[in-house]
């Protein structure tokens, strides 16, 4: 039996199982870390896995199994994959970033299924990217900060000076559920289908979009994350298809097809990766 955490900054998710039809799960709030981990490990102990792996909350260093610089203070430099090991008796745990690990799963059962480049880019209260490229999972000196590339913004139509606490107006800064919310005063949820704030959305998105195809030509990206609920695909697409008018070709544009599942499901392909080939 796998199982896989997706670790969250609200929320961790727990699961284990061999695929979307055979998936047992457990969330929970992110707490201390002691406590969280305490009961993921609770969750394991009924169910004997094998392997565990891990999709996290970054930034993240991933070859020393820890956490780095988040603003959750009890989390930050957390050496979470020691800890868990320690916790659950698994020796076998593959950590990598929520968002790598979404773009696993949706690659081995969902929306990027037989694409050997595609992109996962989730867009919630954070945003987050993971990229297939040639088949596998983008790690570089750490991996891929998606959500922070600087963005273009006409200051006179948007004044908000953007709502990362490290770039200001980086593309989270920006579009994020956070800066919906810092931005309008209400959260996204609670604005209406005709509101600026889907225009500006859709402008930002596409900018960040325009930027990935360009950098990793993907052949689909994959979008979710609760801020997408309200969003539409296809102006998303026609908008992304504007900005790159007509250089190249735009990707597709798609949401996942394991909708709330991606992460967990992508931590228990990430355990189900260990020892195999690519993609790791
Ligand atoms: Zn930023």
């Amino acid at each position: 039996m796998f199982g896989g955490i997706e670790a969250g900054g609200t929320n961790f998710v727990c699961g284990v199982g061999t695929g979307p039809h055979d998936l047992i799960r457990d969330e929970f709030p992110t707490g201390s870390p002691k406590e969280t981990l305490e009961r993921a490990a609770d969750f394991f102990f009924k169910h004997r896995i094998r392997s565990l792996g891990v999709g996290c909350f970054g930034p993240i260093d991933i070859a020393g199994g820890r956490i780095t610089t988040t603003p959750k203070v009890a989390w930050q430099q957390y050496p979470i994959i020691e800890e868990l090991r320690r916790m659950t008796g698994v020796e076998r745990i593959k950590f990598d970033t929520d968002v790598n690990a979404a773009a696993l799963g949706e690659g081995r059962w969902g929306a990027g299924f037989g694409l050997a480049d595609f992109i996962y880019l989730t867009v919630g209260t954070g945003i987050g990217g993971g990229a297939m490229v040639n088949g596998r999972l983008l790690h570089g000196k750490s991996h891929p900060e998606m959500g922070h590339i600087p963005m273009r913004r006409d200051v006179l139509r948007d004044p908000f000076p953007g709502a990362c606490y490290a770039h200001g107006d980086c593309l989270e800064g920006l579009a994020s559920g956070f800066a919906i919310e810092k931005r309008w005063g209400k959260r996204g949820s609670q604005l209406p289908a005709g509101h600026e704030a889907w225009t500006l959305e859709a402008e930002y998105l596409a900018q960040a979009l325009a930027a990935f195809t360009y950098t990793l030509a993907p052949l689909r990206i994959i979008v979710g994350g609760g801020v997408m609920h309200s969003m539409s695909y296809a102006t998303l697409s026609e908008q992304l298809r504007r900005l790159l008018n007509g250089y190249v070709e735009a990707p597709e544009v798609v949401a996942p097809a394991l909708g709330e599942d991606a992460g967990v499901l992508g931590a228990i392909a990430l355990a189900m990766s260990i020892g195999t080939a690519p993609p790791e």
